[in-house]
């Protein structure tokens, strides 16, 4: 009988194999970096034999260390950096260049050329979820396509096929056999229409990408082929697969409509379930799709809004201010004063997000007084975390017309007390802490696992879950609105 799943946990800087088991608990860990190339200012990439090796390495690392054969291992998920871009040839396996990461800026003026009529933006958003940019893989494909020699010619004749990381990885782990994505990667493209749950032609059009190109779109929990890769076990099934944020919803048991989580890393990534309705966004939130369990039966979706500069004023305030040598100081820090003393920190080092999308906004610092001292700007950036979340929330609330209960918090940040019992009094509502904090690993482990039958149900999963800390408001409404406008007076200044 099997006793673990495994899942692969590929993301920008490093890949990890993690051991679970069927408790969810987390056996053995194996995690190896890889190099980031950065050709030209703005430009990031990706050697794909990098991303490979250092995943295949992790992954016989893991199985080495614990001694497991193929059939001690129920399954292997996958989650993985989004949207990052891979074109290889059909039958040699040779890219024809290095991996388009996610962050690479190279392709922006060229999505302002397709994209910039309004028309046509606004059939992408509807089609696709997405607002027109160069982070989605379309405009990645096109670049590839146009600029490296022949590639173009080789597309049309049916050489080459692309895929984003998981797909890259499925590629080669079935030694060629199966060449597929899942809904949620495949949401993260700008080519896929999420109503349809199909490549788009009108897309596929506009970027000029061949549609023999694309792989097969299958549900995040399902057969993905099994592994036949030498030195690894052989005939492992691959069972789940999901972007990196929508594994780590799953990976917190957000199964439901209006069930939400944010993750507090460098920075924040907030989606909020929103089950079978693939909510509209008003207020500059994309519109993704979810991981399902299996036998749903139909796409799920989420509202999606990220925050840019979320841990990483921590890092600024650390780094480049000195103003604490350790981000985990900035909770006795923060804890030192009572308040801010009236600073507030808007941390738009590189432009302001959803709801605002004010890229050219820059971070101010408003309200010092003889009287601020680093404690108070410390507890500012801090709470600068818990107000852009706040906002976030607010237009989330707007788009789905539902109040949020709960949100599942995960990411570095989140062992900050403070930060914690600071978002949930700005909220107004209770925040779950769980005590594993890999839910994005986690997550894929679970599409695996129910998959294959290593664990029964989504109720299954949920009775895993024990020991949250659990934050629930303390500050009256009326503080918490004085503090608001605060802010929201800050953002004004900081736009203007
Ligand atoms: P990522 O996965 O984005 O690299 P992590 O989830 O590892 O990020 O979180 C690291 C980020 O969280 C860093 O930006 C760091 O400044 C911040 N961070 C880590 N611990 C704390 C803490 N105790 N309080 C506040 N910020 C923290």
């Amino acid at each position: 009988m099997a006793q673990y799943v495994i899942a692969l946990d590929q993301g920008t800087t490093s890949s990890r194999a993690v051991l679970i088991d069927k408790k969810g608990q987390m056996i053995d860990v194996a995690q190896r970096e890889f190099p980031q190339i950065y050709p030209s200012p703005g430009w990031v990439e990706h050697n794909p034999q990098d991303i490979l090796l250092s995943q295949i390495g992790s992954l016989s690392e893991l199985v080495g260390r614990n001694n497991l054969k193929a059939a001690d291992i129920a399954a292997i998920g996958i989650d993985n950096q989004r949207e990052t871009t891979l074109v290889w040839d059909r039958t040699t396996g040779e890219p024809i260049a290095n991996a388009i990461v996610w962050q690479c800026r190279r392709t922006a003026r060229l999505v302002d050329e397709l994209c910039g009529d309004p028309q046509i933006a606004q059939t992408i958003q509807e089609k696709t979820g997405l607002l027109p940019d160069a982070y989605f893989s379309a405009s990645k494909i096109k670049w590839l396509l146009d600029n490296v020699d022949g590639a173009r010619d080789r597309a049309e004749a049916g050489e080459l096929i692309f895929g984003t990381v998981d797909t890259w990885l499925i590629w080669v782990l079935t030694g060629g056999a199966v060449h597929a994505t899942d809904v949620t990667n495949a949401s993260r493209t700008m080519l896929f229409n999420i109503h349809e749950g199909a490549w788009d032609p009108w897309l596929l059009d506009l970027f000029t990408v061949p549609a023999s190109m694309m792989p097969e779109v299958r549900p995040s929990s399902g057969s993905f082929g099994e592994t036949h890769y030498l030195g690894i076990p052989q005939g492992i099934p691959i069972m789940g697969v999901a972007g990196d944020q929508q594994a780590a919803l799953f990976g917190q048991c957000c199964f439901e409509a209006g069930q939400a989580k944010n993750t507090y890393g460098t920075g924040c990534f907030l989606l909020l379930h929103t089950g079978a309705e693939a909510c509209h966004s008003k207020n500059n939130l994309v519109t993704t799709i979810a991981a399902s369990a299996p036998g749903t039966g139909h796409l799920e979706y989420a509202l999606e809004g990220s925050v840019f500069m979320a841990g990483a004023t921590i890092q600024w305030l650390r780094d480049e201010v000195g103003l604490l040598t350790n981000a985990a100081d900035s909770e006795a820090m923060a804890l030192a004063e009572t308040d801010t003393g009236g600073v507030y920190l808007v941390p738009a080092h590189t432009g302001l997000g959803a709801p605002y999308w004010e890229p050219d906004a820059r971070g101010t610092l408003v309200g010092l007084t003889r009287g601020t001292n680093r404690n108070h700007i410390v507890r500012a950036a801090l709470e600068a975390m818990a107000y852009q979340i706040s906002d976030l929330v607010k237009a989330m609330e707007a788009d789905s017309g539902a109040p949020l209960t709960q949100l599942n918090v995960d990411g570095g940040a989140s062992r900050n007390n403070f930060l914690m019992q600071f978002q949930s009094d700005v909220l107004g509502c209770e925040l779950h802490r769980p005590q594993n904090p890999e839910t994005t690993a986690l997550g894929a482990a679970y599409l695996a696992g129910l998959a294959a039958g290593f664990w029964e149900d989504t109720n299954a999963l949920k009775a895993l879950r024990s020991n949250d800390d659990v934050f629930t408001p303390k500050m009256s409404r009326v503080r918490a609105a004085e503090l608001l406008d605060g802010w929201a007076d800050a953002v004004r200044r900081t736009i203007m």
